[in-house]
């Protein structure tokens, strides 16, 4: 198993933010070195070795910073799942809760084929709405998900629960 105790260090704890009581993970430090970039594309690949993927679907906005070089690494195309109003053609969408109200998010119809392998990333896992209603979209398009990767895990969340698959890989935990 590679260490990836470098990007770990490079992850910067910012306490209250967005509000009171959330410590955030704040990747940026770590995106804006080389050679860590590189590591962390490098560890996201490796969470889908062996695997054939058609398709990288990567959640908004930071699954999009992971999700087009991982796309481009593994020779597969990237979709990109977005908060509401922003994409251009016909969608898919689906409302989950968040802690205080609703989100929601879409998927273009067009993006993935019946059948396809699709992996979906994105930077942190922590209660797994998000991603769960990631899976959801993949699914209402027939995809085949191969699996569900996350550059960090909040472990105490039991985000995994949500999540219908075995599949899901993190690179970071806490
Ligand atoms: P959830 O739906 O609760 O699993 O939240 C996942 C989404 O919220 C991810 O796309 C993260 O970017 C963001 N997020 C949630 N908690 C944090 C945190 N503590 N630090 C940074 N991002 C977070």
């Amino acid at each position: 198993m590679q260490d990836y105790s470098a990007l770990r260090d490079a992850i910067r704890d910012v306490v209250d933010f967005p509000k009171e009581g959330i410590i955030f993970k704040d990747i940026m430090p770590m995106l804006a070195q080389p050679e860590l970039l590189k590591l962390s594309v490098q560890a996201f690949c490796e969470t889908a070795a062996g695997q054939k993927i058609d398709k990288v679907v990567g959640i908004d906005a930071r699954g999009f910073i992971f999700g087009s070089a991982v796309a481009m690494e593994l020779g597969a195309g990237f979709v990109p799942i977005r908060k509401k109003g922003k994409l251009p053609w016909m969608t898919n969408a689906i409302s989950y809760s968040l802690e205080y109200g609703e989100a929601t998010v879409e998927i273009h119809q067009d993006s993935i084929k019946p059948g396809e392998r699709v992996l979906i990333v994105d930077d942190l896992l922590a209660t797994g709405g998000t991603a769960a209603a990631a899976v959801s979209l993949v699914q209402s398009l027939d995809a085949d998900l191969v699996g569900i990767s996350f550059l960090i895990e909040l472990e105490f969340l039991n985000g995994r629960q949500l999540l219908p698959t075995k599949n899901i890989h993190s690179i970071i935990q806490y």
